[in-house]
């Protein structure tokens, strides 16, 4: 082999390499990029196969999630991480559009490598990029429906869509009116602009099926009742921070005790001080009593929950910190910080409180609270514990989908017409420019395609043969011309209700954008030491 080629006057040996090394970096990051997005497009779209995660202890996820997917997957290429990132932080975002965003991305990626081959600059394609992802979003809002928060069908198609393209599909019709029923009653519809999911709560209970799933308008506490009194009606609720138990001192310290009088004595002052609290509660006219979970140690001695079982007083412990100001929000009321606060007046009045029993486990209900805060609970229900998650990721998904809804009041048609339109008018729009930019507006309008392309597939259709019909049709006018997956042909997707939030596309093209964009610009991996 004699010396290498050189182009032109390209200076040689060191400056060589040099140059060499960023196209390598540049393509190596695209192809890790390309790699991620191809392990995920398979599952796009309602006919989208679904994966089974094995975790390092060996427990097991089923998922169709394209988020929950790449959260689980060891992923080493700091490229391919952005990815993974890029799904997460679609997730925040618009909670659904997850998989679609990565699979846009590779395919863009993609393009992007095309186009650097033809010799175009990185920061070129980058800027060009940028532009094309401005102009979809504009024609994406052109093509959007406005929704009215009133128009519950309309919701629950938007949430349905969602669902469709889940493992537990077959359960939407009872998930996706509950989703929207519960994201309408925790806002005001005339003038929410956001919703806190916080304020809906998603209790997970195995047994039963995910049909069983209800919504409850009341406070649902995923802990058992401590003693026997497992129903009150009339209900005149507490809810404390302090321990109804023998105080005991941080520090490891003992007591000995030297006969069995002192022994006798301890027995008797603890038997005292408890007795003292709990009279003080039942004074107070309480006879449900909610305490929140101690780090330091139990809260409620057995002999307290004895007290309170011959009190009629329903107690129960253990409740999550984090869920504190759920149940607050919900009974309108205030944690009572010590005993001294435990007055009438700090009491939540509620028609009925029941521990109720789910398969193997128990949970108590309120129901008929006096002043309720605008929350709602979710009794999620699943045969077993991999349906049960992924039903709950799902609702999740169908709950955002509903929140974008109020964030962004407009819809768009599914199955790939978005993307469709924005193939036809991204090129029209490329005809009018010159130079690089023509060619890199055309290769990003190309890109987006993958997305009908890869439904298609799935679907078992003929992907080149559908995404040529698709053009047409859209080219005659036909904006709402999308894949009908159930019957594998092209129909207008709005009469079969496929209907997706635009803010779940908008975001989705301008994160895939951003993400790509970056990878562009890297350069040189830098590894730091240790
Ligand atoms: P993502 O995680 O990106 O939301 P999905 O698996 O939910 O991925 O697939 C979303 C894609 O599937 C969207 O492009 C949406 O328009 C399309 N889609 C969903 N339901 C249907 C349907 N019934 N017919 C055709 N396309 C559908
Ligand atoms: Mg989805």
């Amino acid at each position: 082999m004699g010396v290498p080629k050189q182009s032109g006057n390209r200076p040689s040996g060191l400056m060589s390499s040099k140059n060499q090394k960023p196209i390598e970096i540049r393509s190596s990051n695209i192809r890790a990029g390309k790699a991620l997005a191809d392990a995920v497009r398979t599952s796009l779209g309602p006919r989208g196969m679904d994966k089974m995660i094995q975790g390092p202890k060996g427990d097991v996820t089923i998922t169709n999630d394209g988020a929950t997917i790449l959260e689980q997957m060891k992923v080493m290429h700091p490229s391919a991480k952005m990815l993974v990132n890029l799904s997460k932080a679609q997730d925040v975002e618009a909670g659904d559009g997850t998989t679609s965003v990565v699979v846009m991305a590779g395919s863009l990626l993609e393009a992007a490598e095309k186009l650097l081959k033809k010799g175009i600059h990185p920061t070129t394609i980058s800027e060009a990029f940028q532009k094309a992802a401005v102009k979809s979003v504009e024609i994406l809002t052109e093509m959007a429906v406005p929704v009215d928060l009133s128009d519950r069908e309309k919701l629950m198609q938007a949430a349905n869509t969602s669902l469709n393209s889940k493992v537990v599909s077959q359960h939407s019709s009872e998930l996706s009116p509950i989703a929207v029923d519960a994201v309408l009653k925790v806002i005001n519809p005339n003038q929410a602009n956001n919703v806190d999911l916080n304020d809906i709560k998603v209790i997970k209970k195995l047994g039963g099926t995910v049909d069983d799933t209800e919504l409850v308008e009341g406070l649902v506490l995923n802990e058992k009742a401590s003693g026997n009194v497992k129903k009150v009606e009339k209900a005149k609720i507490g809810l404390i921070q302090f321990q109804v138990s023998p105080p005991k001192t941080d520090m490891d310290n003992q007591v000995i005790v030297s006969d069995y009088a002192a022994m006798d004595r301890v027995l008797r002052e603890e038997r005292a001080y408890i007795l003292n609290i709990v009279k003080q509660i039942k004074k107070a006219g309480c006879n449900v009593l909610l305490i929140q979970k101690s780090i330091l140690r139990d809260a409620l001695s057995d002999l307290a929950v004895h007290f309170f079982d011959k009190m009629k007083i329903m107690v129960v412990k253990d409740i999550e910190r984090e869920d504190i100001d759920y149940v607050c929000k919900t009974l309108g009321c205030r944690p009572i910080a010590s005993l001294d606060h435990f007055t009438a007046e700090n009491l939540v009045a509620a028609d009925l409180v029941e521990e109720q029993m789910s398969g193997p486990s128990k949970f108590v209900k309120v129901t008929g609270i006096a002043h309720q805060g605008r929350t709602v609970s979710v009794i999620m229900r699943g045969s077993n514990k991999l349906v049960l998650e992924e039903a709950d990721r799902s609702l999740h998904d169908a709950l955002c989908v509903i929140r974008c809804l109020v964030k962004k009041k407009f819809l768009i048609a599914g199955g790939g017409a978005p993307e469709t339109e924005l193939y036809l008018k991204l090129t029209d729009y490329a005809n009018t420019l010159i130079g690089a930019d023509s060619y890199c507006f055309k290769a990003y309008a190309e890109a987006l395609e993958v997305v009908p392309y890869t439904l298609a597939e799935n679907a078992g259709l003929n992907p080149i043969a559908t995404v040529t019909e698709l053009r047409n049709r859209h080219a005659l006018g036909e904006t709402m011309s999308g894949i009908n997956v159930r019957k594998g042909a092209i129909t207008n997707i709005l009469d079969e209700n496929v209907v997706q939030p635009l803010l779940v596309s908008t975001s989705a093209i301008n994160l895939a954008s951003e993400t790509v964009r970056s990878i562009l610009k890297i350069d040189d991996i830098v590894n730091t030491v240790s």
